[in-house]
């Protein structure tokens, strides 16, 4: 730390990403990415905008905001374009957060949602997930309390049903309930057509995970036109041209190769499946997960130990500290070849061991 830090920041204690280790090449099931490659349309159209880059992005995004409007049926003044999802989080919570309204979130969940609360000094609370990691709705119905839930969970890949969610809309009319969807795709209900009911909820989507686009960085989210437009007076405070050239032209040809993503998704569901029911034929407790990982833990081998022997050999996957889901690895699905890799190489790291 440098002495030029602003004290109001010196404590904070900043999200880690996975690793993106560069020495060799791993089989990387450590965050979240897509083992598909974007459509086939994405890499043309970011070759022709290349030849635009003098010019600024559009900060209003009207194309694909218009695309994405109709691909999903909700009106374009209900939604706003992001550089990755992360960014819009943060813009929320810059924008419904403060000293007099605090966030709750569970305490296993994504990691980010603390640091965005430390960052802009908005308390927040965690609030303890059950014991065999399920969410307890009746801890979040107390008013006074802005809500954001990732949906499906992460790292537990748990989802909810939008039913389940509602009674939060109703009872929090005062509050904002942030529903975060990144792993939506991959088998669970999204919360979209509840933003047209209930002006107090923000869906959160990215491209980064069953769109193949991680390394674009493109996310939106979506919700009544009054929070977009509170949305909108935060981000043209920091970065009015947010979203860049190159990812606005691969976003569109992505919407407009939708079928092709909703095939990757499935076909990823699949391979999670099977490599659920081969983890739990190991002796894995597997948690029931409708996202693109699994989360796992065997009673023979810690978390740690389990993670660490795979990287060398050459598999990655993730392992989180945190002591409540120490014994767990999260194990991001990748193409049938890799899992078997996976399955095979955690198979013989087992072998002989006996119970912990
Ligand atoms: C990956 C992830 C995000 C962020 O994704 P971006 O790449 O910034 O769009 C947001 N929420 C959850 C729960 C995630 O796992």
């Amino acid at each position: 730390m440098s002495r030029f830090f602003s004290k109001a920041h010196s404590a904070l204690a900043p999200y880690v990403p996975g690793e993106q280790p560069q020495d060799k090449k791993y089989i990387k099931l450590n965050t979240n990415e897509s083992p598909y490659p974007p459509s086939p349309g994405v890499a043309k159209a970011v070759e022709q905008e290349s030849h635009r880059l003098n010019l600024y992005s559009d900060p209003e995004c009207r194309a694909l905001r218009e695309a994405l409007a109709t691909l999903l049926g909700v009106g374009p003044d209900m939604l706003l374009l992001s550089n990755g999802s992360d960014e819009l989080l943060y813009l929320a919570f810059l924008a419904f957060g403060d000293a007099d309204h605090p966030f709750v979130f569970p305490n296993i969940t994504y990691g980010f949602y603390p640091v965005f609360c430390q960052l802009a000094h908005i308390p927040y609370r965690e609030l303890p997930l059950r014991p065999d990691f399920t969410l307890d709705l009746a801890d979040y119905l107390a008013p006074g309390r802005n809500i954001v839930l990732a949906n499906p969970n992460a790292p537990t890949g748990i989802a909810l049903s939008p039913g389940q969610i509602e009674p939060l809309l109703q009872n929090h009319p005062d509050s904002v309930v942030i529903v975060d969807e990144a792993y939506v795709d991959f088998g669970a209900e999204s919360c979209i057509p509840l933003t047209k009911r209930y002006d107090n909820l923000l869906v959160v989507r990215t491209f980064s995970k069953s769109r193949s686009m991680a390394g674009a960085r493109l996310g939106f989210g979506i919700g009544h036109p009054a929070l977009i437009a509170d949305l909108n007076t935060i981000k043209y405070s920091i970065n009015p041209y947010n979203v860049n050239r190159l990812t606005l032209a691969a976003g569109l040809a992505a919407v407009a190769e939708d079928s092709y993503y909703r095939k990757c998704c499935e076909a990823i569901a699949q391979t999670r499946d099977a490599t659920a029911k081969a983890l739990s034929e190991m002796g894995f407790t597997v948690l029931p997960s409708k996202a693109n990982f699994v989360f796992a833990r065997h009673p023979a081998i810690a978390g740690e130990a389990l993670y660490a022997q795979l990287r060398q050999r050459g598999v990655l996957i993730r392992h989180l500290s945190r002591p409540e889901i120490a014994a767990f690895n999260r194990i991001t699905i990748g193409a049938p070849e890799q899992m078997d890799v996976f399955l095979r190489l955690t198979k013989e790291i087992l072998q002989g061991r006996e119970p912990l």
